[in-house]
């Protein structure tokens, strides 16, 4: 029954070993979960502002409308202050989007891209969100390698040797999920002038943008570029600690002018789906303008940036076991040699740690990457949660090394 359209789409984070899981959950099993960033679900709330803010609007009545399909224009006036605070230029309300998520704007944003057969530059390993709807819109990813020896920063030299005529855009993850770095001006300058040189669009996914630890920097793509076409994501979700609130927004700017079809077709689809949910949109001027941010979790002796160091800590005493330390969000991309854990099929991995010790990762796979040998974990429990969880990593590799 179902459509062919979905044969090459997959989303393991949130995929079979995780129903596997759940099942053992019914079965009264307790499973220490390191698989997805739900930063709720570890005690780390939304802030007041938000929260007290939301409880007052909900019974009003703009709550309960739909707005225009771009979104409140309050809410789009604060991003845009946001993008101006970021040096961004020309920026104005007509160029920002607001979404359920940046889920909802990245598929729309990709759906309105990409004619069949298109191309788009993703990361590997990437956010497997990019993956997913390149190949439901009809088009085909063409992965750009990121180095993990040099901390995982993106190849330029392969990211323009897999530029082809079919080839629309280039989505950058920056901080990076699933493997924490963060980007220099060089790195960002070189993504710029490939799609400058090829007429490319820039896919800025910078949700993570404020989740930065030791008083790191973050460079915003498109305030190093006006004449590159940039749609800029990034949302409540993180920074705020409000994913189950589902905001986020979009932001066109740079090569505007040259690309009025195309933003007919952001206004054509962002349409359709008539708008975002308007409580989550009325918070968005609320977390802008406050000071609740993520930022003192992740502050040096902040609560994130203890687990940070912690599960670095503990991961990199196992031996065969090397990770490059995250500048932001909040994943790890740990690698397991070879030479001691010969992993033929990670998701079976993940299968086998979830059944023997009750932790859950995902498979390295899951995230478009391409050898066996990696895994992704979120630092978001608590460090005795962290401590037992990795203490099981560290038996149930130890038993793996004598098989
Ligand atoms: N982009 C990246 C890089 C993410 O890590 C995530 C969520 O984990 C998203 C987008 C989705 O965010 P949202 O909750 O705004 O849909």
């Amino acid at each position: 029954m179902k459509s062919t359209k979905l044969s090459n789409v997959n989303y393991d984070i949130r995929g079979p070993v995780l129903e596997k899981a759940r099942q053992m959950e019914d079965e009264g099993h307790k499973i220490i979960k390191l698989n997805i960033g739900n930063v709720a679900a570890f005690g780390l709330l939304p802030p007041d502002e938000i929260v007290q803010d939301m409880i007052r609007n909900l019974p009003s009545a703009e709550a309960a409308g739909y707005t225009d399909s771009k979104g409140l224009f309050s809410a789009r006036r604060a991003v845009v202050h946001y993008t101006q605070q970021q040096g961004v230029a020309g920026v104005t309300v007509d160029d920002v989007y607001l979404g359920n998520g940046v889920s909802e704007l990245i598929t729309l944003a990709v759906n309105v891209l990409l004619n069949e057969g298109d191309e788009l530059l993703v990361p590997s390993p990437d956010y497997p969100l990019y993956t997913a709807v390149t190949g439901l819109a009809g088009g085909k990813p063409v992965h750009y390698r990121c180095v993990e020896e040099q901390g995982w920063l993106p190849d330029l030299a392969d990211m323009r040797a897999k530029v082809t005529p079919a080839t629309r855009g280039i989505a950058v993850i920056n901080p990076n999920n699933p493997t924490g770095a963060l980007y220099p001006r060089e790195t960002l300058l070189g993504i710029l002038d490939i799609a400058r040189e090829h007429g490319l669009v820039v896919l800025a996914d910078e949700i993570y943008d404020k989740t930065l630890f030791d008083a790191a920097q973050h460079i915003p793509m498109a305030s190093l570029a006006e004449d590159v076409l940039i749609l800029t994501f990034n949302g409540l979700s993180k920074n705020y600690r409000s994913c189950g609130f589902r905001s986020g927004w979009m932001v066109v700017s740079g090569a505007k002018k040259d690309a009025r079809d195309f933003i007919e077709g952001l206004n054509m689809l962002s349409s359709l789906r008539l708008c975002a949910n308007t409580p989550g949109q009325l918070a968005i001027q609320t977390a802008l303008g406050g000071y609740q941010s993520i930022k003192d979790l992740v502050a040096p002796g902040g609560r994130l940036a203890r687990q940070r160091d912690r599960a670095y800590e503990l991961l990199t005493a196992i031996p065969g076991v090397t990770v490059v330390k995250p500048m932001g969000a909040l994943y790890m991309f740990p690698r397991l040699d070879p030479e001691l854990y010969p992993i033929a099929d990670d998701q079976q991995f993940a299968y086998e740690l979830l059944a023997e010790e009750k932790v859950l990762i995902v498979q390295g796979t899951g995230f478009n990457h391409g050898d066996s040998q990696h895994f992704r974990l979120v630092f978001l429990p608590h460090v005795d949660d962290l401590e037992e969880a990795i203490a099981r990593i560290a038996r149930f590799l130890a038993g793996y090394r004598k098989r």
